[in-house]
């Protein structure tokens, strides 16, 4: 038997953290200061605690669960040498660090590539940019995934071109039925009641509490998974992108939180896709759209989280300093006129959770138009979101959604007018403004915030070349200076 304790953190909840000696002591620490010291959407609080504490009841005599006010409380009542997985954020490495005289950092667990499979791929790429697609790429070959001996099946590696289409046309939602719910039990019960004493006591959450939406064991992560790919996969690269005002889950997986708390292994989770399509049960583009998402973006981000060092997040390429209103901090949606807007606002207040396009297009979006703070807006989302974690929120948000990293995971800034919106999203028709119009009553925030982003930042983007085109449709606007006046007195109320 290990003579020392193996100290699991919370999103290392699922076997494959297990140790490989099943005599080794495991400790779990559920630290109250987390939730005192920041504001935590309600439904991630729920979620974690139970995570954890369906965990302790599974493990049962193998683990000692304690609940501390912090870590170095907990730990103090741990004796003898502690083992730690590779914690998932810069500050739990340096906090386990700081240990160092008792306690052991072990590999990570959870992702597909190793750091060393990452290190000697990024090594190979000399000056060449670390593309997404080229790491997907050599995880498709390392892995077997979709390969028909070192060609990918039926010849391509890509099926964007098939996927990522607008809405269908007439439809309110996908003809798709509703995701199998988790049912709460005991431990929700408790998890809620404890948190009303919290509150009671003065801390504070955003959001509402709903009922539990998302998986809190690896059983019902599996349950997920299975009613994903029977009901959801076959459109899932089709509509990936597309927004529709009544359908908030459309075809996406709801499968990022039970990832993120470590309840699935990632690869084991492609290979079932990738079963589907062998079965027949999954076409190709859908299946391929999944598995690039899961072996390539969520593991992608994962490495560029640590390769890109600690100081990455500090990025403002910008320079952007806009503190985050109120009726954001306080996800009030009901205040927001701007229709897309305020469903994305809405789907954060009420679940915790809203799908790739709507963060990226509508919320990182709107902020990065208006000038929020990088830094503050990655706090809200990590905060906000149930699937939120340093490790994933830092790479997604500074670089990919608000180009703070000045161009190191994107291109260009990820942010359009009204048309892209209108175009991937029912929105537009119940919504009070008009999409094409940049100027007066009924401008689109978005057409006339995507004009004023250009203007107030052209110095910086003159030399990209993928912006000289919207550049070039800058200096032809007639109406800029009106445009500009019309944004600035817009201030920082509500659209
Ligand atoms: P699906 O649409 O079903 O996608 C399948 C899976 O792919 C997801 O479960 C997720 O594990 C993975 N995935 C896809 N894209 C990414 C990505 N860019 N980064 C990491 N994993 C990805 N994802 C998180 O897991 N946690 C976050 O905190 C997070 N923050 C984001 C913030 C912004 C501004 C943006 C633009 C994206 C963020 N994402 C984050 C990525 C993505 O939006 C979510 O993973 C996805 O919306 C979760 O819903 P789903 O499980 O139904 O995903
Ligand atoms: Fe959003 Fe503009 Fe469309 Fe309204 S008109 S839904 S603000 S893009």
């Amino acid at each position: 038997m290990s003579a020392s304790t193996l100290w699991l953190f919370g999103d290392q909840l699922g076997d494959h953290f297990l140790p490989d000696d099943p005599g080794q002591e495991i400790v779990i620490i559920e630290s109250a200061a987390v939730f005192r010291r920041r504001r935590y959407h309600r439904a991630k609080a729920q979620l974690i605690l139970s995570a954890m504490r369906h965990r302790a009841v599974e493990l049962g005599d193998r683990v000692r669960y304690i609940r501390a006010d912090t870590y170095q409380d907990g730990l103090a009542q741990v004796s003898g040498p502690i083992q730690v997985r590779h914690p998932t954020s810069w500050a739990a490495l340096r906090l386990v660090q700081k240990l160092s005289d008792r306690v052991e950092v072990m590999p990570a667990a959870g992702f597909v590539a190793t750091q060393q499979e990452f290190q000697e791929w990024a090594a190979g790429r000399g000056k060449k940019r670390l593309l997404m697609e080229d790491f997907y790429r050599t995880a498709r070959r390392r892995t077997g995934l979709l390969m028909d001996g070192d060609q990918p099946v039926a010849g391509r590696w890509n099926f964007d071109a098939d996927n990522r289409e607008p809405p269908p046309k007439g439809e309110q939602r996908l003809d798709l039925p509703e995701p199998a719910w988790p049912v709460e039990d005991d431990i929700d019960d408790e998890v809620r009641h404890d948190l009303q004493q919290w509150e009671a006591a003065g801390v504070s959450f955003a959001g509402t509490a709903g009922p539990r939406r998302f998986a809190a064991t690896a059983i019902e992560a599996e349950a997920v998974l299975a009613d994903f790919i029977e009901h959801r996969l076959g459109l899932f690269g089709r509509y990936e992108d597309a927004m529709m005002a009544d359908d908030d889950w459309m075809a996406h997986s709801l499968l990022s939180a039970p990832l993120n708390l470590g309840l699935l292994d990632p690869l084991a989770v492609a290979r079932q896709v990738e079963a589907a399509y062998v079965s027949g049960e999954a076409p190709l583009a859908a299946a391929e759209g999944f598995i690039r998402q899961v072996v390539g973006w969520r593991d992608y981000v994962w490495h560029l989280y640590w390769y890109l060092g600690e100081e990455y997040r500090e990025g403002n390429y910008f320079g952007a300093t806009k503190e985050l209103p109120d009726w954001w901090q306080d996800l009030d949606a009901d205040s927001v006129d701007a229709a897309c807007l305020s469903d994305s606002l809405r789907k954060t207040r009420d679940f915790g959770w809203a799908h790739h396009i709507e963060r990226l297009m509508v919320l990182g979006s709107w902020a990065l138009q208006r000038g929020y703070d990088p830094l503050a807006l990655n706090d809200w989302f990590r905060r906000n979101y149930v699937d939120g974690y340093d490790w994933v929120m830092v790479p997604n948000v500074v670089g990919m959604s608000q180009y703070a990293d000045g161009g190191v995971m994107a291109t260009k800034p990820y942010t359009s007018g009204g048309a892209y919106i209108n175009r991937m999203s029912n929105h537009c028709r119940g919504c009070r403004y008009r999409p094409g119009n940049r100027l007066g009553e009924q401008a689109c925030p978005f057409t006339a915030g995507y004009w004023d982003f250009l203007a107030r930042n052209a110095e910086i983007l003159a030399g990209n070349a993928r912006l000289k085109q919207p550049l070039a449709g800058l200096r032809r606007l007639s109406d800029l200076v009106e445009l500009r006046e019309q944004e600035a007195a817009r201030g920082d109320a509500a659209p």
